[in-house]
């Protein structure tokens, strides 16, 4: 199963590629998490990436296809993936289908989350995530049990994204509606999009999502939920 993941920051695909992740064990390759760790790593992809980044622009679709193409290309992914953050401009669409008609595979399905930028500004400001384990957190909407400990691993270290502040997130989201909502209709028009209320609660916006996915796997004969 191939799937991409649309909508703007904070709309919650990272989150939903997690469990989706679990529940069909296909994984979810994001681009800001490879780019982040290129960061971290002081590659030069990183190098490249770093102050774009961290503006709330796009970095180069040349740069994002290269990352994007030698990972879908890893033995790891051969039985489908989850796409988060990729693509993003209508070029980067375009080189999608480019690879994967080269390797005589397609997409099965888009899904765009449907979300109120009002909300988005709200839920971006204030999450975090385990430093560990990856687990995600908010100071308003979820705070660990304990406070300070990770629900999931117990660590006790925590971290925020360096964009996850007031004025990079507004940059991000006119990024979002001038480069990236065109895909919305780019996909509808190959019949490959499906919009979902991305406002829902969280275990409602799973069960949608999973509810697709099941209906794909029923008539593609592919990989069910576990
Ligand atoms: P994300 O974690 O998806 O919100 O991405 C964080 C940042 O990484 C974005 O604001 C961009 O600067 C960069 N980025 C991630 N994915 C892409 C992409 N597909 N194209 C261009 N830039 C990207």
């Amino acid at each position: 199963m191939r799937l991409i993941l649309l909508g703007p920051p904070g709309a919650g695909k990272g989150t939903q590629a997690t469990r989706l992740e679990d529940k069909f064990g296909i994984k979810q390759l994001s681009t800001g998490d490879m780019l982040r760790a290129a960061v971290a790593s002081g590659s030069e992809v990183g190098r490249q990436a770093k102050a774009v980044m961290e503006r709330g622009d796009l970095v180069s679709d040349d740069l994002v296809i290269g990352v994007i193409s030698d990972r879908i290309d890893q033995d790891d992914v051969a039985g489908g993936y989850i796409l988060d953050g990729f693509p993003r401009t209508v070029a980067q669409a375009e080189a999608l289908g480019a690879l994967l008609a080269k390797k005589g595979s397609r997409l099965d399905v888009v899904i765009e989350m449907q979300v109120d930028d009002a909300a988005l500004v709200d839920r971006i400001s204030g999450r975090f995530s385990c430093g560990k384990c990856g687990e995600g957190y908010h100071d308003r909407h979820k705070k660990p049990a304990k406070d300070g400990i990770c629900d999931k691993c117990g660590s006790t270290e925590f971290k925020r994204r360096a964009d996850d502040n007031a004025e990079t997130v507004a940059s991000r989201l006119k990024v979002y509606h001038e480069q990236t909502a065109p895909l919305i209709a780019y996909y509808r028009e190959q019949g490959l999009l499906r919009s979902i209320d991305g406002m829902a609660d969280i275990d409602m916006v799973t069960g949608a999502m999973v509810e697709i996915l099941e209906g794909i796997a029923a008539t593609s004969g592919k990989a069910a939920a576990k």
